[in-house]
């Protein structure tokens, strides 16, 4: 590929933009479809012949006999000891805050793990080394790879096709998040007419107010202890490249004939070290090796009056910084331009950063994005240095850091006015279902402590977050918990189909003025209805009130809602149990990830424009809908949790885990995110949890570090490897203190001009990201098998034009794959046999659309443990190393009877016992003699004094700190029944589903190569 091939220049900065003009939008667009997948689904028509493998040995195993989900053992306390290891986020969106939050740059765990091929020639890299995932996919989306290949070959042949209809664990699995299978014939009580002494409906005019609880004693809130930050690494404290088999010997299995794998390839192992050598992104807005060691930056950027409106202690401010030694933080430094706001170029808008050349003396400066002279106003002029470059660069961080904020002026707010700090409002299924399962009583005791730790702003006290509760089933209860009442106050509103806000005054409160009767509420909640009947629920009313209600406050906000069932009651959204097992492999099946009616999309628009972030915590017993539940959380920028057949003794130690991160966490709200590009490159594509009403502007009502966005670059103009391309992302938010600004972040990408250094710089764990959500988006609109072929003829397509253009000459029976790419296949294989894309027996469709949209915003590091989980065995490494084991390949023949393993993929975590584990081992870590007393099942291990003991739960405990969700253990025996679920994620055997194991997929692959080069 030659990237300056001549193209006629097309300026990239055709769409000169105001000042993100309002929030109004004017069509409801939804994301899909706008930019849709421009690669048609070829034909593929199924597997080849002759590559049928003898099925794993696991497979002749008897399939397990049903039975009911083990009863768990004794949960562990829950409480105070969980609220340390809420400090880990991507993203901190305000100033310095008691807890940092830092996490591993998404780009830096994937920097060329495994070294370039010695023999290839050295390629200047003006900007580094490392391409980032915005270059890697900028460069394959733009790349003519299809040109020299025709359209996907039709083939013929194994089993990836279709799932088979195997019959699989019928059992009953123990809620592991994922598989719950729902028991029959809870029979709910019949559903009667609420009846609340003292309650009264009122009119929409005139809210009458009802009260009528007794004063609580209030019970002195836990102090839960914050912990330091964990540093970057500090989790992984495995060695820094965890490569199990690294060099693996070609497979046992035969290949088919004149297929060879070249040098170390084979079924490589994947890997999964989040600390690969590589080069760290630097924070001069460039990339390049790390000089050295980082020095211990405790203090901040110097102090200079321009921009030193960070809150909290400022210590002594230090010399001048080598901005090459800035590590990343994790909260920018804030920028303050004062009342002239910050200064962008007046063509393409663009914000002042370290590539914008200044020129003529200072006076001016030349936008690095559209080349567009501006004018430097008087008060931002300072001369410049001998080289041009301004004498005050390095003081101000606008100009020498990749990442940095801009307080934004009054001009960037809705309606010209400052944003008032955001609001959360808990809105509580209250029907039987809910008080049934002891959910409500749980809730409401932890939320009497966890207000105390609502997200804050720097140093600052307390949180400038007000809350508000409610509770409903098929009708709405709001409740006054202003400061000066004694006891909370209900508002019942029953008019469902017409929602409005009974009370403005006393529903959104400061938790510590009105403590007392928040207490007092969220004691009786739970009395008020013990002895409910009403089994009904709505859905859409509830978010609508919480919508309203932020509307009426003039504030963005968080509504966390707690939810158990199929809306059914009569109103707006109501919903039908639509789901059909018979849909799957048919082009039906689409239907089952669409929502139900559009009024889950109007509303979640409603909901952006208000920035009104919705989170769901879901606790079904059967099918609820979650294609349709989780539009408006999906839309709206908001998380989705789901408890299936919650139960709170097996149950509440993973909800509250998760319920306390997600209240907790930074959270910004209103935000719109622009990408602008220097001319070659524009971003073409998004992908994630948010709303667009155009094809420029992400809208997210709320982000948070656990939200990932993945941004597709296409390059349609001749390209310079002087200059290479840049790109900025602007996000314009409030801030949970209520402040408006922008986060800016900017990235130089050089640019090549040979295939070979492409294919040698490219991230197969992002394209991976990439390609299931893109895949994932897909079966919305398309029939699985088309998306699951597309992205078979993409990988092939990808590998071919390597081996035609880049390769040097060999035999056609040997396959050859790019250093950078040797884990194309086995990672693409996880994707299509994941269970969004070929469902085995016992995945139910809401388990499915809960999947993919998780997936939509995972990053490129939880793709990664996703698709393929990390297998991590327990006795092989000394029992005093304090490191995680390296892990090896998810295949059955890897698990060594007589050993134990850990099982992780972000979701899930299993702990697999060898029935030929030794005694001695067996009663060090479960305290029964042997291994047939071992309860399968289980998800606690008994806290035992020793030091297996001690080194499994504290690797188990450091596993759960690496994830954003809690993951809750299944102790899984070999022989158990339970043992299906946990082959499930040996994603490297043929699977029940039909998934094809990795080397027949590999066969498969080297097959389509051959085809698209002959
Ligand atoms: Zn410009």
């Amino acid at each position: 590929m030659n990237v300056n091939q001549s193209v006629p220049p097309v300026p990239s900065f055709g769409q000169p933009q105001p000042v993100y003009p309002g929030y109004h939008q004017s069509s409801y667009g939804g994301q899909s479809g706008s930019t849709a997948p421009t690669i048609p689904y070829g034909a593929y028509n199924g597997p080849v012949p002759g590559y049928q493998q003898t099925p794993p040995q696991g497979m002749s195993r008897a399939p397990p006999s049903s039975g009911a989900p083990p009863a768990s053992t004794a949960q562990a306390p829950c409480g105070q000891a969980a609220y340390g290891q809420f400090g880990q986020g991507d993203v901190q969106n305000g100033p310095s805050s008691t807890v940092q939050m830092q996490r591993l740059p998404g780009s830096q765990p994937f920097g060329s793990p495994l070294a370039p091929v010695g023999n290839q020639p050295a390629v200047l890299q003006p900007y580094g080394p490392p391409p980032t995932s915005a270059q890697v996919t900028a460069q394959l989306s733009g790349m003519q790879i299809s040109g020299a290949v025709a359209p996907a070959p039709p083939s013929s042949g194994l089993g990836y096709g279709p799932p088979t209809s195997l019959a699989s664990a019928s059992g009953s699995f123990p809620n592991s998040g994922l598989y719950g299978s729902y028991p029959q014939g809870q029979a709910p009580p019949l559903s009667q007419a609420q009846g609340h002494p003292g309650i009264q409906t009122p009119q929409r005019s005139a809210p009458s107010q009802a009260s009528g609880f007794t004063p609580p004693a209030s019970g002195g809130p836990r102090l839960p202890s914050m912990t330091g930050p964990l540093l970057p690494g500090q989790s992984f404290g495995g060695p820094s490249v965890s490569q199990p088999n690294h060099v693996s010997s070609p497979p046992p299995q035969a290949l088919p004939p004149g297929t060879q794998m070249t040098g170390p390839l084979g079924p490589l192992p994947p890997m999964h070290s989040p600390q690969q050598p590589g080069y760290q992104p630097q924070q001069n807005g460039s990339f390049g090796p790390a000089r050295g060691p980082q020095p211990n930056y405790g203090s901040p950027y110097p102090a200079a009056p321009t921009f030193g409106s960070q809150s909290g202690p400022q210590p002594l401010p230090p010399k001048r910084l080598d901005p090459d030694a800035i590590p990343s933080p994790a909260s920018p430094y804030v920028v303050d331009h004062g009342e002239s706001g910050p200064l962008r170029c007046n063509r393409c808008k663009a914000y002042m950063c370290p590539f914008m050349q200044f020129i003529e003396g200072g006076r001016r400066f030349q936008c690095c994005f559209c080349s567009c002279i501006n004018d430097v106003p008087p008060q931002y002029f300072q001369h410049l240095d001998h080289t041009g470059k301004r004498v005050d660069a390095y003081d101000r961080p606008e100009l020498s850091l990749g990442s940095y904020e801009f307080l934004a002026t009054v001009d960037y707010c809705k309606n010209n006015k400052f944003p008032s700090p955001p609001a959360f409002i808990f809105m509580i299924d209250v029907s039987y279902n809910a008080i049934r399962t002891g959910l409500v009583r749980l809730l409401c005791e932890e939320l009497k402590s966890l207000l105390d730790f609502l997200p804050r702003e720097g140093g600052a006290e307390e949180s400038a977050i007000r809350v508000g509760f409610v509770t409903y089933n098929k009708v709405l209860h709001f409740y006054n918990v202003k400061s000066s009442l004694a006891q909370p106050q209900m508002m019942v509103v029953s008019d469902v189909a017409d929602m409005f806000v009974p009370l403005l005054d006393g529903f959104l409160v400061n938790v510590n003025e009105s403590r007392a009767v928040i207490t007092s509420l969220l004691d009786q909640i739970p009395e008020m209805f013990a002895d409910t009947r009403e089994t009904e629920t709505v859905f859409v009313p509830v978010i609508q009130a919480g919508m309203e209600a932020l509307k009426a406050a003039e504030c963005a906000g968080k509504l966390f809602l707690f939810h158990t069932s199929l809306p059914i009651a009569e109103a707006p959204g109501k919903l039908k149990n639509r789901d059909d097992r018979k849909l799957i492999n048919t082009d039906k099946e689409k239907t089952l990830f669409q929502p139900q009616t559009g009024a889950y999309q109007t509303l979640a628009k409603e909901c952006v424009a208000q920035g009104c972030c919705v989170d769901l915590f879901l606790f079904p017993n059967q099918y609820v809908d979650v294609a349709t539940l989780s539009v408006v959380p999906q839309l709206t920028g908001g998380s989705v949790y789901k408890y299936a057949c919650f139960q709170v003794e097996n149950d509440q130690e993973r909800f509250l885990s998760d319920l306390r991160r997600d209240v907790q966490k930074v959270v910004g709200f209103d935000a719109v995110m622009r990408v602008r590009t220097s001319t070659g490159i524009r971003a073409v594509d998004f992908f994630g949890a948010f709303y667009m009403s155009n094809t420029t502007d992400v809208e997210l009502a709320g982000l948070d570090g656990d939200k990932t966005v993945t941004v597709e670059f296409k390059h349609d103009d001749r390209l310079n490897e002087e200059s290479g391309a840049l790109l900025q992302c602007a996000l314009l938010y409030t801030s949970c203190a209520g402040q408006r600004r922008l986060r800016i972040h900017n990235l130089a990408l050089n640019c090549c001009t040979q295939l070979a250094d492409l294919y040698r710089n490219c991230e197969t764990d992002t394209l991976i990201n990439y390609m299931a959500k893109f895949a994932y988006r897909g079966v919305l609109n398309s029939p699985v098998k088309a998306v699951r072929d597309t992205l078979i003829t993409q990988c092939a397509q990808i590998l071919a034009c390597y081996r035609k253009n880049c390769a040097s000459p060999s035999s056609a029976g040997q396959l050859i794959l790019p250093e950078c790419m040797k884990l194309l296949p086995v990672y693409l294989n996880c994707v299509l046999k994941s269970d969004v894309l070929q469902p085995g027996a016992e995945i139910t469709t809401d388990d499915r659309a809960y999947v993919r949209q998780l997936v939509t915003s995972m990053d490129v590091a939880e793709t990664n443990v996703f698709f393929y989980p990390r297998l991590l065995p327990l006795t092989k490494s000394p029992i005093e190393s304090t490191t995680e084991p390296p892990a090896v390949r998810a295949s059955e023949e890897r698990l060594s009877n007589g050993d134990m393993y850990l099982l992780e993929n972000g979701l899930n975590l299993f702990l697999w016992v060898g029935a030929s584990v030794q005694q001695g081992v067996v009663q060090s870590l479960f305290s029964v003699s042997s291994f047939s007393q071992i309860t399968s099942g289980l998800s606690v291990l008994p806290v035992l004094d020793n030091p297996l003991s001690k080194k499994v739960r504290g690797l188990i405990d450091s596993l759960r700190a690496q994830r954003s969700r809690y993951m809750k253990l299944i102790v899984v025996k070999q022989e158990d029944k339970l043992e299906m679920l946990f082959k499930h994620f040996l994603v490297e055997d043929k699977s029940l589903s039909g998934g094809a194991s990795y080397v027949d997929f590999l066969c498969h692959m080297h097959k389509e190569i051959r085809q698209l080069l002959s």
